[in-house]
């Protein structure tokens, strides 16, 4: 469960730019699957249509064999994790942004998703703790604190479009653990301009200019001669 499938989608944006011209990609579940390419690749594209943001021009989008269009919003925003570059903190304590999204959950269970993604002791040292309000967290922080929420969620098909761009190496390689152990069950996509980023990823797609360029293992695309 959890298989994403591209079959010859087109997009255009309502300006007239041509963003993706026939792609067509498998994403699996159970693994790390890393979109790669240059700024203005199509990378963000790609996940505004997985997330429904926008409908593919031509071509279609399946969700383990389902097409996107018979799905509604609000059963694929609630199994969908979203961790983007801008505007994944609003208004309100960081407990309730880690909350955002999840139903019945207790705070002991807030903690314990903001250890897994390795902020919960940046935040009891903050002198409201978790009633800190989230918007005066660092770029980085706020990414960790969307990524907590994932982890409290536990949403089956996770996006992530540059989750440690603001992150420093420290920081980067405990988020890489942290999204080592998400990836259970799960489908998972990340996206980077650099493939450095994602040398985990077992599936790496290419994209230039709109299409795919590359598609394999970390071995297929850098050891063949
Ligand atoms: P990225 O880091 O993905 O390259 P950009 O800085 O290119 O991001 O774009 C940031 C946001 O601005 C995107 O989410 C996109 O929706 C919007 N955007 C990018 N290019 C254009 C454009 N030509 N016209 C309108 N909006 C754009
Ligand atoms: P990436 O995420 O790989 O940087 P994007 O998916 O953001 O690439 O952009 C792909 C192409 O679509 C770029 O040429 C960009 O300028 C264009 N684009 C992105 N968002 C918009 C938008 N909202 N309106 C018009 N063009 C856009």
């Amino acid at each position: 469960k959890g298989l994403i499938e591209l079959r010859n989608v087109d997009f255009i944006y309502p300006n007239g730019n041509k963003a993706l011209k026939d792609i067509s990609m498998q994403i699996k579940p159970n693994e790390i699957t890393a979109l790669i390419g240059l700024s203005g690749a199509g990378k963000s594209t790609v996940l505004n249509l997985l997330d429904k943001f926008y409908e593919p021009t031509n071509g279609n989008i399946f969700l383990d064999g389902v097409d996107l269009k018979d799905f509604n919003t609000d059963f694929l925003r609630k199994n969908v994790g979203l961790v983007l570059q801008k505007n994944h903190i609003f208004k309100g304590s960081i407990a309730e942004n880690i909350l955002y999204g999840s139903e019945e959950k207790t705070f002991d269970d807030v903690i314990e998703a903001s250890k897994k993604a390795f902020i919960h002791d940046q935040i009891i040292e903050l002198p409201k703790g978790y009633e800190t309000a989230a918007n005066l967290l660092s770029g980085g922080q706020q990414q960790r604190i969307a990524i907590a929420r994932i982890f409290l969620k536990n949403p089956a098909i996770i996006f992530l479009d540059e989750p440690t761009a603001n992150l420093d190496a420290i920081a980067t390689e405990q988020i890489k653990r942290s999204l080592d152990e998400i990836k259970k069950d799960r489908t998972v996509i990340i996206i980077s301009h650099s493939i450095s980023q994602i040398i985990d990823a077992s599936n790496i797609i290419v994209m230039d200019s709109g299409k795919v360029s590359e598609h394999g293992t970390h071995e297929d695309l850098f050891n063949k001669k």
